[in-house]
C-alpha cells in the first residue's frame, strides 16, 4: 500500500485592484452628498426646534447702560383710591403669574384696574399640540374669571396669534387705543429691554409694544415693567402671597397637579429673591420709568 500525499491547496491572493480615477471621483461625490444630507438635516432640525419653541435666550446677559438706583414710582398715589392702572400682557395667565400679588394689593387699595391681553393664548402650554379653537375659548374664560377676582374694571383681548407676537404698528395702535380709552396714570407691562436671559418671545414683544404705545400716547405718568432683570423698585407682597396662589389656580387648563406646585415654587423663589432686596418675605421687583 502506497501512501499518497494529500494535495496542498495553494491560495494565491487576488491582486489588489486600485480604483480608477473615475471610481475615485464617484466615491468622493458620494461622500460629499452624504455630508450635505447629514449636516443639512442637522441644521434643519436645530432651526426647526428654535422656530417651534417659544423662548428667546440671550447668550450674554443684557446689562442696563447705567446702574439703576431704587426709585419710588409715586407709590402713595399709585395705591390711592381711583388711581387708574392699565395692565398689558401677552397671554391670558401672565398677570396672575407675574404680578398677582401686586394686583391684589392694588385692588384692595381701591385702584381702578384695566387689562389688555395681546393674544388669546391659543397655543396653550403645549404649543402646537393642542386644539387652538378650544384653547381660545377656555383661556379667555379663565382670564375673565381671574380678572374678576382682582376686580378688573375692563378686560380687552387683542387676539393676535400666540407665539408670533410682534410689536408692529397694528399691535402698538391697538394698545394705544386702550390707553386713550382708559387714560391710565400707570401702565404695568413686561420688560422687553432687560428681560431675564431666557423668557417667552411674546412677553418681550408685548413689553416692547406697550412701551411704544405709552411713548406714543403721552397719557401715562409711569411705565412699570415686570419680569425684569433690572428692577429699580420692589413692592412688598408678603400679605398677598396666598392671594397670588389662589389666582393661579383659576387657570386650570395651564396649572394643575404637580405642574401647579412647580410653578408656585418657581414664583416663590423669584418673590423671595425680590423681597430680600427690601427686607420683605415676598416682593415683586419692577423696572419703573417716569414718562412725564
Ligand atoms: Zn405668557
Amino acid at each position: 500500500m502506497s501512501l499518497e500525499e494529500e494535495p496542498i491547496e495553494i491560495v494565491i491572493p487576488e491582486p489588489r485592484v486600485l480604483p480608477t480615477p473615475e471610481e475615485k471621483a464617484k466615491l468622493r461625490r458620494k461622500r460629499i452628498r452624504f455630508r450635505l444630507w447629514f449636516y443639512g438635516t442637522l441644521v434643519f432640525l436645530i432651526y426647526g426646534f428654535l422656530w417651534i419653541q417659544p423662548y428667546e435666550i440671550d447668550m450674554v446677559k443684557r446689562q442696563p447702560p447705567v446702574a439703576t438706583p431704587m426709585l419710588d414710582p409715586d407709590t402713595k398715589h399709585l395705591f390711592a383710591k381711583g388711581t387708574k392702572v392699565l395692565v398689558v400682557t401677552a397671554h391670558p395667565d401672565d398677570s396672575e403669574f407675574f404680578i398677582g400679588g401686586l394686583l391684589t394689593k392694588l385692588s384692595r387699595s381701591g385702584a381702578e384696574l384695566h387689562q389688555v391681553i395681546c393674544t388669546d393664548g391659543d397655543k396653550g402650554y403645549y404649543l402646537f399640540f393642542t386644539d387652538a379653537a378650544k384653547n381660545r375659548v377656555v383661556r379667555r374664560e379663565e382670564a375673565n374669571n381671574a380678572a374678576r377676582a382682582w376686580n378688573a374694571r375692563s378686560l380687552k383681548f387683542l387676539a393676535f396669534p400666540d407665539r408670533f407676537l410682534h410689536p408692529n404698528q397694528d399691535v402698538v395702535d391697538k394698545i394705544s387705543q386702550e390707553i386713550e380709552r382708559v387714560k391710565p396714570e400707570y401702565i404695568l407691562c413686561f420688560d422687553g429691554a432687560y428681560p431675564p436671559r431666557a423668557s417667552h418671545q411674546d412677553h418681550r414683544r408685548a413689553g416692547d409694544a406697550a412701551k411704544l404705545a405709552a411713548e406714543k400716547t403721552h397719557v401715562a405718568k409711569w411705565l412699570m415693567m415686570f419680569q425684569t432683570g433690572a428692577p429699580n423698585y420692589v413692592f412688598d407682597i408678603s400679605d398677598y402671597w396666598e392671594d397670588q396662589k389662589k389666582l393661579l389656580t383659576i387657570h386650570k387648563s395651564q396649572f394643575f397637579g404637580s405642574h401647579l406646585t412647580g410653578v408656585e415654587n418657581m414664583i416663590a423663589y423669584s418673590a423671595e429673591k425680590d423681597g430680600a432686596l427690601i427686607g420683605a418675605d415676598m416682593g415683586e421687583g419692577l423696572r419703573c420709568i417716569k414718562l412725564k
